[in-house]
């Protein structure tokens, strides 16, 4: 397990396995930030191999199905678009997994946006798991564990990550950086310490055409001109101009010195749209604020209309209470 901090509970979760203490029935939080998505993959390679010892081997037979995406004992349910999970869909699977193991090993159900689950289908994945099959085991990896129905969480075991403190992390980023971070970069990732994979693509993604990003942005708060579209695609990256640019008018209204600046050409226009609009430090923070509960909320729950989210944010720049 590269990340260090899943490295104990992926301990733990081995030793169950080795000693046969592995409960049949999982849920594992589905936190992208943390990297539960590797954690169960690891979790789901390690039990379908026939060698495994500290990981999966990755050489069986078993493994190299796997790693072809074509292990015949696999089995993987998720919402399509967001929608709910019917009990058609658990049915089937359920249906599936009373059938011998093709590979004679293990069969395993991985079941993502468990939390869409309809009552029905959960109803009906709880009968299996309070019957299960020989060597079958279920993992539920919901966005919100508390979604669940509480018959259904009581008969798993709960799985909790804790999330790294902020040493942890800013070693962890720089390793994966190669480099030390900016002054300015532990400011804009510090309340990302328990997300680390988020910190580390915001810190990944910065370049991404921030400058004109950003100009585009203060074009438009300064100068009324044009508000950027967000889409689907690419709102990360104008999240994180909105970020660097609200920083920026923080630096400003605070006199810092010129060569910490960031976007130096971008100056004059805000120097005049600042004392204009009577801009206050503390209402530049709201914002920012707003920015970083953003990123929070998107990395912890799907199905959020981010593009529009964002959108709504930049109507507060633009009438200023
Ligand atoms: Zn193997």
């Amino acid at each position: 397990m590269s990340l260090p901090w899943l490295r104990e509970p992926w301990l733990q979760v081995v030793s169950d396995i080795q000693s046969q203490r592995f409960g049949h029935a999982h849920c594992v939080p589905a936190r992208a930030d943390l990297g539960a998505d590797s954690f169960c993959q690891a979790l789901v390679d390690y039990l379908f191999c026939l060698k495994p010892q500290a990981k999966a081997c990755g050489a069986c037979k078993s493994c190299l199905l796997q790693q072809a995406g074509t292990h015949p004992d696999y089995y993987e349910v998720s919402s399509e678009d967001d929608k709910a999970i019917g009990v058609g869909k658990i049915r089937e699977l359920t249906q599936r997994l009373q059938e011998t193991a093709n590979q004679h090993g293990a069969k395993i159900a991985w079941i993502k946006d468990a939390e869409r689950m309809t009552v029905e289908a959960a109803n009906a994945l709880l009968k299996t798991l309070e019957e299960p099959t020989e060597n079958t085991y279920i993992l539920l990896t919901p966005v919100k564990t508390n979604a669940l129905l509480p018959t259904l969480r009581s008969r798993m075991r709960l799985h909790k990550f804790n999330e790294p403190s902020w040493p942890e992390t800013e070693a962890w980023l720089m390793q994966k950086l190669g480099r030390s971070l900016s002054g300015e970069e532990q400011l804009q990732c510090r309340h990302l310490a328990g997300s680390p994979l988020t910190a580390l693509s915001l810190l990944e993604g910065k370049h991404v055409d921030e400058t004109d990003h950003v100009a585009q942005l203060a074009q438009a708060m300064c100068r009324s001109g044009t508000w950027p579209q967000p889409s689907k695609q690419d709102w990360s990256s104008w999240l994180n101009a909105s970020e660097a640019w609200l920083q920026e008018l923080i630096r400003l209204r605070q006199r810092v010195a010129a060569e910490r600046l960031r976007f130096p050409h971008l100056s004059d226009l805000a120097h005049d749209w600042l004392q204009r609009q009577q801009i206050t430090v503390s209402e530049l923070n709201a914002w920012l604020a707003l920015c970083y509960n953003l990123r929070k909320l998107t990395s912890e729950q799907s199905g959020l209309n981010a593009p529009l989210l964002l959108q709504q944010q930049w109507l507060q720049w633009k009438h200023k209470p």
